[in-house]
């Protein structure tokens, strides 16, 4: 699938369901109205959805949410997923609240790689972020993954004045356990506070007099650009949303929790595939409407525009991060 500009789509990001276990502060819009039973797409909806992606070229899959753990079924769905033979990949993203007792049924399920949400290791700044103190809990899942044989990679947002001196900490800790780590800017949605280009250049360029950080030309088919910690040995990842845009190189679409194909996380337009289900559409029906759809995917976000704006009703958690 080529959208109007020429770039592949190749990537689904599937929201599973719109509920979360943790209220970050970034995140969590609060008296969000989450949606009814009924507006989820049931799994076999999702399922039926995501075949005809993977028809029409979707290479890799990744679970979302919300958090994706708390839906029940969740393993199921994953494990019919990564039987479908268009796909190279079905990941998962969590919290990692609920791993500990979920990663062996995962790894048999197929999966194989996953991100884990991790903004700090001081358990007293993570209850203040996610409303809950859970740092042991996700220290415990991360291991559980790793011994079922799953790879995995922390997330961390970096946040002003809170989670941004926490950085060398944490590439400490990911180089000495052996986890690939990646820094992702905070982006202006939901209850996120505003953090400017200039302050995530400033932060770059003191990682980079503190590290010695060897560019790797690996591309995992995100945004990320990665390099070599050389001091730790460890992989580095950073998705620069506000300081050096990506869209040009977009792959990806998203399917929320409710059925809406959404374009590009930033921009409002979206097309109703669940009322297509709904009706009695056909696999052809819903396939024309996804490639009818990725024709006006827009060129890209525009988040700086809402850094002057007050915050957006639109969080991550709702549409599927
Ligand atoms: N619950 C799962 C988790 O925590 O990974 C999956 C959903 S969560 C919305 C996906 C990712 O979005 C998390 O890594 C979270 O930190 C990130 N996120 C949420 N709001 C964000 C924001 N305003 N800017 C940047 N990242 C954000």
């Amino acid at each position: 699938m080529q959208d109007s500009l020429g770039r592949q789509i190749t990537y689904l990001r599937v929201s599973v369901t719109d509920r979360c276990d943790l209220k970050c502060s970034y995140c969590n819009v609060p008296g969000r109205h989450l949606l009814d039973r009924r507006e989820i797409l049931a799994l076999e909806e999702i399922e039926r959805i995501c075949s005809v992606f993977a028809d029409l070229g979707i290479e890799k899959i990744r679970i979302t949410g919300g958090e994706p753990l708390v839906r029940r079924g969740v393993v199921d769905l994953i494990r019919h997923l990564t039987a479908l033979p268009q796909l190279q990949e079905v990941t998962l993203t969590t919290n990692g609240t609920m791993l500990d007792r979920l990663a062996p049924d995962l790894a048999k399920a197929g999966i194989k790689r996953i991100n884990v949400s991790l903004d700090s290791l001081d358990s007293s700044r993570i209850q203040s972020i996610t409303g809950r103190n859970v740092l042991d809990n996700v220290l415990g899942g991360i291991s559980a993954a790793r011994d079922a044989g799953i790879k995995v990679k922390i997330n961390m947002v970096v946040l002003a004045d809170t989670t941004d001196g926490e950085i060398d900490a944490m590439i400490r800790w990911c180089g000495m356990s052996g986890l690939d780590l990646t820094l992702i800017e905070v982006m202006p949605m939901g209850p996120a506070k505003p953090v400017s280009p200039a302050t995530h250049k400033t932060r770059r360029g003191y990682l980079e007099q503190r590290w010695s950080l060897n560019p790797l030309c690996e591309n995992t088919g995100g945004p990320a650009k990665y390099v070599r910690v050389a001091e730790t040995g460890g992989k580095l990842g950073f998705i620069t949303p506000m300081s050096a845009c990506f869209c040009e190189g977009c792959n990806r679409v998203r399917l929320t929790s409710n059925g809406l194909l959404k374009l590009c996380l930033d921009r409002g337009e979206s097309i109703d595939l669940r009322s297509i289900l709904r009706t009695g559409g056909s696999d052809e029906e819903v396939a024309q409407a996804i490639m009818t759809a990725i024709q006006g995917k827009p060129p890209g976000h525009d988040f700086l525009a809402a850094l002057n704006q007050a915050g957006s009703v639109r969080s991550m958690s709702a549409i599927g991060g």
